[in-house]
């Protein structure tokens, strides 16, 4: 009887993306290493990924260029102090098209390969 395509809620094969119903960017599960947090947003390892990615707090495709201006200069500080790698930010929301966030990437790295740690780079206790 009810043999209707449903095209539209096919999930995709994906990153990030386990729950349909639930944005996980806005549920911010603390699932990996968090390396800076505040009232705009947060950055965290990326759990699927491997490399660090920015989170607006605001569950909206489209932040203004200022914010997302800073968005990027956190991701990129953030990424300097933790890592060797020449990153470039990849803010194309395949999983989570809804809500802004961004890969830091490394440079002249395939696919989803991690970025290098630096070797000074411990955890203070
Ligand atoms: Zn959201
Ligand atoms: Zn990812």
């Amino acid at each position: 009887m009810n043999d209707a395509v449903v095209s539209g809620l096919a999930p995709v094969a994906s990153c990030h993306t386990s729950v349909m119903a639930e944005c996980d960017l806005c549920e911010a599960a603390r699932l990996s290493e968090w390396f800076h947090e505040d009232e705009l947003c947060w950055i965290a390892e990326c759990e699927v990924c491997s490399v660090p990615m920015v989170v607006w707090r605001v569950h909206d495709p489209n932040p203004p260029d200022s914010v997302k201006q800073r968005l990027h200069a956190l991701l990129r500080a953030v990424v300097s102090e933790h890592f060797v790698d020449e990153i470039y930010i990849d803010d194309n929301m395949r999983n989570i098209p809804d809500h802004y966030h961004a890969h830091a990437r490394g440079r002249g790295k395939w696919g989803m390969q991690p970025l290098e740690r630096r070797l000074s780079d411990e955890p203070n206790c």
